[in-house]
């Protein structure tokens, strides 16, 4: 039996590429899954029993307190949270305004909307929980041609660390995957705009990883098999950072 039978998971950039695996890997652990996306409901989960789709802009406060709420009210409780929507509509841009503010809007403001606001609720609750927060290895190791994207993974995995040692003693869990490159909608269309962005070649593994490959790793750190493991960023990029070469 899955650890995560019957568990209540939220998950952000539910509608594509890895939250969308990792809405699909979730359902097949048998738990009960609410997907957030500003784009709309892919068929997959129309109508399906276990999935509750709701259109959320995590940079909204308002909005992501209002999911939480409309998913306890559906499913009873919360048990985990995976803040994984994200943007890179940097790709060389280095000195917007607008793509720093929307990029911090989304990509760590919605990170902290969704894992503080999960965690009041595990309190609400009187419950543990888990949080897996998807950050990049451009977080560890700068990525060249996007210091916006990278500084605000930096800040991810600071808050992913934080919180872990904050709410140890209570025994909520928090870790994050770090991806590599990954064949998602967002990085294959940025690459089609960009083809110098394409980053294959430079995986020691010789290619892309997969949205599924990040799902699992999230739903790993999620399951009860990671019980002891929280403060951690578990990188899945073919080899990336051991190599050394930048992303
Ligand atoms: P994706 O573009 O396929 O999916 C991201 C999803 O987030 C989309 O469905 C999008 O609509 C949604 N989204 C965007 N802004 C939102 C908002 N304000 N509120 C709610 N949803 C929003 O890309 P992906 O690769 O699956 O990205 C998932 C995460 O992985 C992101 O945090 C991204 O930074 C990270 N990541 C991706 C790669 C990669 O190469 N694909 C590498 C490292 C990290």
């Amino acid at each position: 039996m899955s650890s995560l039978e019957g568990k209540v998971v939220a998950v952000t950039g539910g509608a594509s590429g890895i939250g969308f695996a990792t809405v699909q890997k979730l359902l097949a652990a048998k738990a009960k899954v609410a997907a957030a996306d500003v784009s709309p409901c892919p068929d997959a989960f129309k109508d399906h029993a276990d999935v509750m789709f709701t259109v959320v802009d995590v940079s909204s406060r308002t909005q992501v307190n209002g999911w939480v709420q409309a998913v306890v009210a559906r499913f009873g409780r919360l048990d985990a949270m995976v803040p994984n929507a994200g943007i890179n509509h940097e790709m060389g841009i280095y000195d917007e305004d607008a793509v720093f503010q929307r990029t911090v809007a989304v990509n760590l403001t919605g990170v902290w909307n969704c894992g503080t606001e999960a965690y009041r609720q595990f309190n609400t609750q009187n419950s543990v929980g888990v949080i897996c927060n998807t950050a990049s290895i451009a977080g560890i190791r700068p990525s060249k041609g996007a210091p916006i994207y990278s500084a605000i993974k930096s800040g991810v995995i600071g808050l992913t660390k934080s919180w872990a040692l904050e709410w140890a003693a209570q025994g909520v869990r928090v870790n994050a995957l770090a991806p590599g490159p990954v064949a998602s909608a967002g990085y294959i269309n940025a690459i089609k705009e960009k083809p110098e962005f394409d980053l294959s070649q430079r995986v020691p593994m010789q290619r892309v990883g997969e949205p599924e490959e990040m799902a699992s790793v999230i739903v790993f750190l999620l399951s009860s098999e990671a019980s002891f493991v929280t403060g951690h960023v578990v990188a899945a990029d073919g080899g990336m950072l051991l190599a050394g070469s930048s992303p």
